[in-house]
């Protein structure tokens, strides 16, 4: 038995290098489940692993691919059987564990997610990690009460992965949608997904430098960080919210106290990785509920395993429209 795996390695120059290698079975680090990988993807974090490692890797050689889905193929763990079709989302899979850049994986039954059955598995990489994290970005807004008679939500790096998929799930669930990008060329894309308002970038990041603009927004689902989330946090209405899970523009952002403390706004800190699995789970559940799954194809562009190495830098520069899906047999 082998396995067909973008094995990486590292220069002493921190430059990644890929190769598509067959191996052997046993070269698959331990776990419960082993499982026969259909899909991966491919997320901002992934470009940071194929490109420089990001400081995210302890060990070499390595298979990235921080999200995969696929079908059980062996299962010590109670919770899995042969046949059952799974997702794997972050656990540190991709960037301490070999990830979903393979024919197969080996990993913790604990970490696995069944799939609900109105999404398949190349659905649940259209979704990854980025989708995954929208949803969980909606529910913190949805927890705290946020209606959509509240009024628009500012999704930021909205022809982003994370972004698109924000857009689309808001819009099916009936909010007004003003989508923050600094493509305009996909203006009609963001339409399509559902966006009521298409601003451009610079409407938010060039706003006057003041700690409190106009209340104008009833929540933000955040990609960027940086200038955009402070002067959006500045526009936020009272009492609303802001559900926070990037950093494409910086991580750290220049913000004042006062939407806090005068306007009683909440930020949300939304991390995927680390996320137990009841919440892990019940966000599956939603996207199967919630998302257009027909909107979803229109974010996609599928790539064979050969095409990763390419496409990483483009995702740090910001010039990946949706989402990737990596067909890992081809
Ligand atoms: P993408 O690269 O697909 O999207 C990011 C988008 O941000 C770009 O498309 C662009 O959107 C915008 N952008 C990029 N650079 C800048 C910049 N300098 N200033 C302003 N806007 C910029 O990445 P993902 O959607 O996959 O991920 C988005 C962010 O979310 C990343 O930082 C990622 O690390 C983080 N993330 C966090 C997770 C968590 O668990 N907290 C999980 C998943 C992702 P546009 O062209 O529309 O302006």
């Amino acid at each position: 038995m082998t396995v067909r795996a973008l094995l990486l390695n590292q220069a002493a120059d921190r430059k990644v290098t890929g190769t598509i290698e067959t191996l052997p079975l046993d070269r698959l680090p331990g776990g419960d489940v082993t499982v026969a990988i259909e899909y991966s993807t491919l997320n901002y974090k992934d470009g940071l692993v194929l490109t420089t490692g990001g400081g995210l890797v302890k060990t070499w050689p390595h298979v990235g691919g921080i999200d995969f889905s696929g079908t059980v193929e062996r299962s010590d763990h109670p919770d899995f059987r042969p046949g059952d079709k799974v997702v794997l989302n972050g656990w540190r899979v991709g960037e301490l564990h070999w990830g979903g850049y393979a024919t197969k994986a080996r990993v913790k039954g604990d970490w696995l997610v069944k799939l609900p059955a109105a999404i398949s598995t190349r659905n649940a990489m259209a979704i990854g990690t980025a989708g995954y994290t929208s949803m969980l970005c909606v529910m913190a807004l949805q927890k705290h009460g946020i209606l959509p008679a509240a009024g628009e939500i500012l999704v930021t790096g909205a022809a982003g992965g994370v972004g698109s998929v924000a857009v689309a799930i808001l819009a099916r669930l009936g909010f007004g949608v003003a989508a923050a990008t600094g493509r305009p060329q996909e203006a009609a894309y963001l339409r399509s997904l559902g966006a009521a308002t298409v601003l451009d970038r610079k409407e938010i990041t060039e706003a006057p430098d003041r700690p409190l603009l106009s209340e104008r927004f009833a929540g933000v689902v955040d990609t960027v960080s940086g200038v955009m989330l402070a002067k959006a946090l500045a526009q936020v209405k009272y009492a609303g919210a802001a559900a926070a899970c990037g950093l494409a523009g910086g991580a750290s952002f220049p913000g004042s106290i006062l939407p806090f403390i005068l306007r009683g706004v909440t930020m949300y800190g939304i991390d995927s990785v680390m996320l137990p699995k009841g919440p892990r789970e019940e966000a599956w559940r939603r996207l199967g509920s919630d998302l257009p799954l027909d909107k979803l194809d229109s974010t996609v562009t599928e790539v064979g395993l050969g095409e990763v190495m390419d496409l990483a830098p483009k995702i740090l520069k910001g010039e990946i429209r949706g989402r990737v899906v990596v067909d890992v047999s081809r």
